[in-house]
């Protein structure tokens, strides 16, 4: 285990390790703890994955050194593979719909990755075939594409994971992630499964977003706010088992916008829209814990706030419902 008060040979070595919070607005008898991932160098979780797959596919020679990266990526796993990749002598580069938050892309840029932007309305099945035409074109070029690499799911199961079991001395009833890729929960998930075979597992989504249809449930597709988790289309996403999954919750934007300025007003927790989503259906599980509805072996909740609020500022989380943009 890294140390972070030593001196430290690299920003690499400062990725995971995070401080792991109780959200106070959970009943004693099941609390929630998160863990804070904007305490990462590029401050989201997905530092974890960056820095887990480019370390992997060099060791295996997928990738030389002097390669490039190609990534189709709406943001924070961008920063994570420019991290690594500027420390790991990888170039990279991002394709990127554009309707995606600007802070992410200028943060992307300045870690000397290139961006490439993509129409929104063509969404993300045409940003990831884009991403796989330039790495044809390139020598020494791969995409590590988390959406199907199971390194994704992997870095979670040998970092994020053990982190919060040796933080809660194995006392985990409850694992709760939103799914973007999918990675945070099924790597979690593993883990504590393994550990407990009655591990509760709780997926979370935006209202309007398809992961139900991984459940055999026909969802009206409907946009949403929150950003980072959610699909429209379950088929670009190979990572997800439902069979490890226990239940899913659909969260609205709207609870999730007022969860997000409660978390900041009460509890000084500066964070965006998937971890207050996340929050949100932490404290549901662990009222179902409390009150006797779900059978854990333990009363103890665990979930994620993936990155922090300062990265939407631009779209105005913290302002009216009606104002913050998606
Ligand atoms: N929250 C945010 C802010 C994210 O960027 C992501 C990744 N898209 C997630 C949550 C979901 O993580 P995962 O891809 O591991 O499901």
């Amino acid at each position: 285990m890294t140390d972070h008060r030593e001196p430290l040979p690299s920003v690499l070595e400062t990725i995971g390790e995070t401080p792991l919070v109780r959200v106070h607005d959970s009943p004693d008898a099941a609390p929630v703890y998160a863990k804070l991932e904007s305490f990462n160098p590029g401050a989201s979780i997905k530092d974890r994955i960056g820095k887990y797959m480019l370390e992997r596919m060099l060791e295996e020679g997928t990738i030389d050194p002097g390669g490039t990266v190609i990534e189709p990526t709406a943001g924070n796993t961008g920063i994570g593979i420019a991290v690594a990749a500027g420390q790991l002598d990888l170039n990279a580069v991002f394709v990127v719909p554009e309707r995606f938050s600007v802070e992410k892309q200028q943060l992307m840029r300045a870690l000397g990755a290139d961006v490439i932007n993509t129409p929104s309305e063509d969404g993300m099945g045409f940003a990831i075939e884009r991403a796989h035409q330039l790495a044809e074109e390139l020598e020494n070029a791969v995409v590590p594409q988390q959406f199907s690499n199971p390194l994704n799911a992997e870095a979670h199961y040998a970092t994020t994971a053990p982190e919060v079991d040796e933080a809660l001395d194995g006392e985990v009833g409850a694992v709760v992630a939103g799914c973007g890729t999918g990675g945070t929960l099924m790597g979690m998930a593993e883990y504590f499964l393994e550990r407990d075979p009655d591990t509760h597992v709780a997926a979370v989504e935006p209202a309007g977003s398809a992961y139900r249809e991984f459940f055999g449930e026909d969802v009206d597709h409907e946009e949403y706010k929150t950003e980072g988790i959610g699909t429209h289309d379950i088929e670009t996403n190979e990572l997800f088992d439902p069979d490890l999954v226990d239940e899913i919750h659909a969260i609205p934007d709207r609870d999730t916008h007022e969860e997000m300025a409660r978390l900041a007003r009460d509890e000084g927790q500066l964070v965006a829209s998937s971890a207050a989503a996340n929050a949100v259906a932490a404290k549901r599980v662990a009222r179902d814990i409390a009150e006797g509805t779900i059978d854990a072996p333990s009363d103890t909740v665990v979930t994620v706030f993936a990155d922090s609020s300062e990265r939407y500022l631009s779209k105005g989380v913290y302002r009216s419902f009606e104002e913050w943009e998606g």
